[in-house]
């Protein structure tokens, strides 16, 4: 038995690691794909404090690193479910079960679809929903970044240096993502942005070569004669596997205080997926240290 589970090796995951090993408690991690979170494709953080510059995969590297060093176990498990046993916790992988005093789930989240015919089908043939793992496959081509948050003017950005054309698609006339990131787009040459418009069919034989856009505003229709979609559409919370356990609100967010404690005693919930205002990397480490000191609390109460 672990004094403490953590489903996820994300900021969030890792760091509630450090704060539970630092307080000498027992901690597996357990995560289903690779350390690290959506951090990894990321490939310059400049909004972390301290750090001026890293990227992604070094952030999260030094971030496993630090949590083994301290005595963290990590192990590659999909989890499928967490019981609630009272006073202890049964944790189910793939792979396993465990059995912990306490369990902070530290999901995340996973990239939302944008909803289009034949989407799966290109998926790995033109559609993309990681613009620094797939740019360079798009060197001197045409192709459209869709959504208009921070993550699709900053893929937009990212590929203006790689491809010959980047078309912006927005379903709105304004931005959700940062002004700042806005105005270095519109001064890029080869970045075209189109407002109120949808993508309304994927076209080619065995891999994408165009999308069809629908303008919002007058029903028009045009083709964009591109190799890449890169979708940006934002994100959905991985929370499903804890739907029989704990809250979750309409969207899917595991519902939780600052103080990162689910209605479940014991069970706690940190980072992107929990219900919060602002997810950033630094508010997903903070969530980390929170449910970490949290569910220490709990075990020694
Ligand atoms: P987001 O902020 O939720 O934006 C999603 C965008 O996709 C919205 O503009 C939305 O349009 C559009 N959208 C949603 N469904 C769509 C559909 N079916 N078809 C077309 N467009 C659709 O998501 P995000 O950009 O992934 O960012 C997630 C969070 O991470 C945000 O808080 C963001 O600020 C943060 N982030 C921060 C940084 C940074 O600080 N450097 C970088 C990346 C992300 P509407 O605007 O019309 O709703």
């Amino acid at each position: 038995m672990y004094d403490i589970v953590i489903v996820g090796a994300g900021p969030a995951g890792l760091t509630a690691a450090i704060y539970a090993r630092r307080a000498s408690k027992s901690v597996l991690v357990l995560e289903a794909k690779a350390w690290g979170g959506q951090i990894i494709n990321t490939p310059d953080i400049e909004n972390y404090p301290v750090v001026a510059h890293i990227s992604g995969a070094d952030f999260a590297n030094d971030l496993y690193n630090q949590a083994v060093a301290l005595g963290a176990e990590v192990k590659l498990e999909k989890v499928t479910g967490v019981e609630d046993l009272g006073k202890a916790k049964l944790v189910r992988s793939t792979l396993a079960e465990y059995e912990a005093g306490a369990v902070i789930l530290a999901t995340g989240s996973e990239n939302r679809k944008l909803g289009v015919d034949r989407e799966q089908e290109f998926t790995g043939r033109g559609v993309s929903y990681c613009a620094t793992c797939d740019g360079n496959f798009f060197r001197r081509k045409d192709v459209a970044v869709v959504g208009g948050g921070n993550t699709a003017l900053e893929d937009a950005l990212y590929l203006a240096d790689l491809a010959n054309k980047v078309y912006l698609i927005h379903r709105r006339d304004a931005f959700r993502g940062e002004e700042t990131t806005v105005e270095q787009l519109r001064r890029k040459e080869n970045v075209e942005i189109v407002y109120n418009a949808t993508v309304t069919a994927l076209l080619g034989e065995k891999r994408l070569s165009g999308v069809e856009l629908t303008d919002k505003l007058s029903g028009e229709k045009r083709t964009l004669e591109v190799k890449g979609l890169f979708v940006a559409v934002g994100r959905i919370p991985e929370n499903e596997s804890f739907r029989a356990l704990i809250q979750l609100d309409e969207a899917g967010y595991a519902v939780a205080g600052e103080n990162c404690r689910t209605k479940v005693p014991g069970v706690f919930v940190a980072g992107d997926n929990r219900t919060k205002e602002l997810r950033q990397l630094v508010t997903a480490a903070a969530d980390g240290a929170v449910a970490a000191t949290e569910a220490v609390k709990y075990l020694n109460a």
